[in-house]
């Protein structure tokens, strides 16, 4: 039996990936600093801005984002994009605050969100962020671990069920062990897949000419409407259950924010860092 714990301990490292693209750490008084200003901020509230009017402001962000961030683009994919034409944006007309990136090229985004992102600065942020899941592979870094986890789940549950001796049984195990590993296997790394994201995101959103400061108000206010210790105030949204809201994002993205304007006062390319770094 241990054996077998330390062989499925390999398989699951071997799909572990470390972020290529890794953000500045933060202070305990960047943290705090933060925090207050999450504090001044009102609870946010609904812009009664149309769906159509949304998805055309929406359309042409995602429009300048890509052809402003094509350096990003390539750099991030390492050359294997030429520029950020193969991402496409899809609508749905849904009042779930949400958005997500999934398939080899697609973007979704919630009309629920687009009423909560005031300013173009939020919204290229939560579009650049989303681009930034394509650009480092995450999808299918995401479908590698899921398969690992669900081919572990199913061998450690399949097991257990042949001690029991009952065939049936052993192979509904198995089943039932494939689909729990797969979900554990997406759930296991998100955390840092999406700081990466963000700082990808940023450098996309910087180079557009919309500013990452002013677009981190954005997760100021999500983690107002849903603070981590907090009452879930919208329970629907599903940007809280795929999406880290807490102040420590917020802290990060006013960091990115400083060294993107720290490479434009030097006239730097504006390109996130990329491997380990001195913080
Ligand atoms: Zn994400």
């Amino acid at each position: 039996m241990k054996k077998l714990i330390s062989l499925l301990g390999l398989l699951l490292c071997a799909a572990c990936s470390t972020p290529e693209y890794i953000s500045p750490g933060i202070t305990a008084q960047e943290k705090a600093l933060s925090q207050s200003m999450i504090s001044l901020e009102e609870y946010p509230q609904k812009q009664e801005t149309s769906y159509v009017h949304n998805k055309a402001r929406a359309t042409a962000i995602f429009e300048k984002l890509k052809i402003a961030g094509a350096p990003v683009c390539r750099f991030t994919s390492d050359q294997k994009h030429n520029s950020c034409s193969f991402m496409t944006l899809q609508f749905k007309n849904d009042e779930t605050v949400n958005a997500y990136a999934h398939g080899s090229n697609n973007i979704v985004l919630y009309s629920g969100l687009m009423s909560y992102a005031s300013s173009d600065d939020e919204l290229a942020l939560v579009i650049g962020h989303e681009m930034g899941h394509h650009l480092a592979d995450h999808i299918n870094e995401d479908q590698k671990h899921a398969a690992v986890g669900s081919v572990v789940g199913a061998i450690l549950l399949g097991a257990l069920g042949a001690l029991s001796g009952d065939a049936n049984l052993a192979g509904e195990m198995a089943n039932l062990g494939a689909t729990a590993g797969g979900q554990a296997g997406i759930l296991s790394y998100s955390k840092e897949q999406e700081k990466e994201a963000d700082y990808i995101g940023s450098y996309l959103v910087a180079q557009a000419g919309y500013d990452v400061e002013k677009g981190s108000r954005f997760f100021a206010k999500m983690y107002k409407l849903n603070p981590r210790t907090g009452s879930k105030d919208l329970n629907k949204s599903a940007l809280f259950d795929t999406h880290p809201t807490d102040d420590e994002r917020h802290a990060t993205l006013l960091k990115i924010s400083k060294e993107v304007e720290s490479k434009k006062a030097s006239s730097q390319a504006l390109l996130p860092f990329k491997g380990a770094r001195k913080q």
